[in-house]
């Protein structure tokens, strides 16, 4: 069991693995290893001290070599689910579990909004992941809603085994995809009985499809870990970076504005410290 699995790759996930590699516990971080396409899109960044004028390719690259020197390698898998065990939490990430004793949630702010019978289908017909439920639709007709661009090869994966797939892009310029894809527009809402049966366009027209894919760099909060006190998309933290869940910190963009990397990367020191006073706490009890 880890001592604290680490949410996503950004500045804020980035300055607590930092801070808990350097007191030696044993971290599992998820996220990609590109770290931070916020920070990658961000033209001239001045407002971070020490390092002045700076555009954010060159502070992400940055942010990877400090990774890469502290010996901190993420896991490329995103987190579709956390679990309180009361005493640990489970994490799923790409169809495997893993368990840590505290959770820090770094996930950023989630900018798209899931669509209408997202959460409600998860499970039965709605998946996050396609390498893991992919084969549950061989010979079938799927929808896929992808963004960013570096999902577009799962599009592709998926393609492999289903019959037909509908994809909606939320980005520009999509790449060559198979002769079974056909882009649609925006999807208005996942419809069904039990399971997923059909999509609804937002110019009113309906798909039957039999599973839909979301492909995004994050989930909701309120669908990863059920029963996190929000206030809007935003994690309810005290000043501490904890939330109303035992072991459970977040710190950065998904905690609410100002939405800068110095708050990020100053929560996610905080959380750091918070989780190592708890877990020395939760030894000598
Ligand atoms: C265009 C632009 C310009 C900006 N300019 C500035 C500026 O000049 N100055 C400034 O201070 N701030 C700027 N910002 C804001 C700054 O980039 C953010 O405040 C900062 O990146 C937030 O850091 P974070 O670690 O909280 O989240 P993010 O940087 O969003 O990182 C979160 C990471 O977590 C990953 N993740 C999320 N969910 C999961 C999951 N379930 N499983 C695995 N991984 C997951 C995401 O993929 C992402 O890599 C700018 C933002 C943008 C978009």
């Amino acid at each position: 069991m880890f001592d604290t699995a680490i949410i996503g790759t950004g500045p804020a996930g980035l300055s607590a693995a930092i801070t808990l590699k350097l007191h030696e516990k044993s971290v599992i971080w998820f996220g990609s290893p590109q770290m931070s396409l916020k920070v990658e899109k961000s033209e001239k960044i001045a407002n971070y001290p020490g390092v002045g004028l700076i555009s954010g390719a060159e502070l992400n690259k940055r942010f990877q070599d400090h990774a890469a020197e502290m010996g901190l390698e993420p896991v490329d898998k995103m987190v579709t689910a956390i679990m309180f065990m009361n005493d640990h939490y489970s994490i799923l990430a790409d169809n495997e579990l893993y368990e840590a004793k505290t959770v820090l949630l770094a996930t950023g702010v989630v900018s798209a909004k899931g669509v209408p019978g997202e959460t409600e289908y998860l499970g039965r017909g709605v998946s996050y992941c396609a390498t893991c439920d992919g084969f549950l639709y061989k010979g079938k007709k799927i929808a896929v809603i992808c963004g960013p661009q570096r999902y577009e090869h799962e599009v592709a994966y998926l393609a492999e085994l289903a019959e037909k797939v509908y994809c909606f892009a939320t980005y520009k310029d999509v790449g060559p995809l198979p002769e079974n894809v056909e882009m649609i527009g925006p999807v208005r809402e996942i419809t069904g009985g039990m399971k997923v049966a059909s999509i609804k366009l937002n110019d009113g027209s309906d798909l039957a499809v039999d599973g839909v894919f979301c492909l995004r760099n994050a989930v909701a909060p309120s669908t990863l870990l059920p029963g996190l006190e929000l206030n809007g998309p935003h994690i309810v933290v005290d000043r501490e970076q904890k939330t109303n869940l035992a072991g459970c910190f977040a710190a950065g963009d998904c905690t609410g504005r100002p939405y800068q990397l110095t708050k990020s990367v100053g929560e996610g020191n905080v959380a750091a410290h918070t989780i190592i006073d708890y877990l020395s706490e939760s030894q000598t009890k």
